[in-house]
């Protein structure tokens, strides 16, 4: 019996201290947490070149090119469902095309809005 009185009191008391306490979360979606410089979220390709480091770098296979008889690539895409947001593609791209945004609500309905398509060849 004392035993769980003295429990329960531990447990009242802890409830109390967190009374006056700042909350640690956020109300989600309201307000949301600003991610710090080196949060990486969903990526933003521009000014690609069509070398295909990144492809060769990605842990998981999340890139795909596509490439014409002349070598030059025609489309390429990022799919986010395969992406583990290691950066490496970032990192290893010579003309720093590739950028980590902070962006990190990528829930959606369609899958395919989850595949970053670039078409007709790479910018220049
Ligand atoms: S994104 Fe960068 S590394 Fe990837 S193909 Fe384009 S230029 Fe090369
Ligand atoms: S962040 Fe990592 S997993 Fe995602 S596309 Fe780049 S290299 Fe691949």
């Amino acid at each position: 019996m004392l035993e769980l009185s003295r429990a329960l009191l531990e447990g009242l008391w802890t409830v109390f201290k967190h009374l006056f306490k700042k909350p640690v979360t956020l109300e989600y979606p309201e307000k949301r947490r600003e991610m710090n410089n080196v949060f990486r979220g969903k990526l933003e390709v521009s000014g690609c070149v069509g070398c295909g480091i990144c492809q060769k770098v990605c842990p998981s296979g999340a890139i795909t090119f596509k490439k014409d008889e002349y070598g030059k690539v025609y489309f390429y895409k990022f799919d986010l469902k395969k992406c583990i947001f290691c950066g490496n593609c970032a990192f290893y791209c010579p003309k720093g095309a590739i950028k980590m945004t902070k962006y990190y609500e990528l829930a959606c309905e369609k899958s395919e809005e989850l595949e970053l398509v670039y078409k007709g060849g790479c910018d220049d």
